[in-house]
């Protein structure tokens, strides 16, 4: 099945800056902000800018130079927020959520970064 997205979804509306956000980091091929429902101190939301929906969509499509930002864009954002256990923070999760089994909302794709309180054991 080809990948299917739809322009009219709310990370869409806000990259066209239709919605507004609490914008934590900008790059040339992402964004990231405060997630509006937060579940830990730290909880924000990376994208790309691009329109894809996922990150088997992104990694197929997207690319090196947004890969690339991407990756980074996450990284630095958990420096920024202070979570990262090499600098001041006591670490983080990533999250991914997709599709129907994955419970995602939002079909653009984003890695949610939490952290500033113990997250629990997500494994067992
Ligand atoms: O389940 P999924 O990972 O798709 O969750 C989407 C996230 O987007 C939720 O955590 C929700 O709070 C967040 N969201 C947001 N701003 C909006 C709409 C949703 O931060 N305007």
């Amino acid at each position: 099945m080809a990948y299917v997205y739809d322009d009219q979804n709310i990370f869409a509306r806000i990259l066209r800056g239709e919605i507004p956000n609490k914008t934590v980091l900008e790059t040339e091929h992402s964004l990231a902000f405060h997630d509006i429902g937060p579940q830990a101190p730290c909880h924000v939301l990376v994208i790309p800018r691009g329109a894809y929906v996922s990150y088997d969509h992104f990694t197929a499509e997207a690319s090196d130079a947004e890969i690339l930002d991407f990756s980074r864009a996450v990284g630095e954002v958990c420096r920024m927020m202070e979570v990262s256990p090499a600098g001041t923070g006591q670490g983080y999760r990533l999250i991914s959520n997709t599709g129907d089994h994955g419970h995602q909302e939002v079909p653009h794709l984003h890695v949610h970064v939490l952290g500033g309180r113990s997250l629990g054991r997500m494994l067992e």
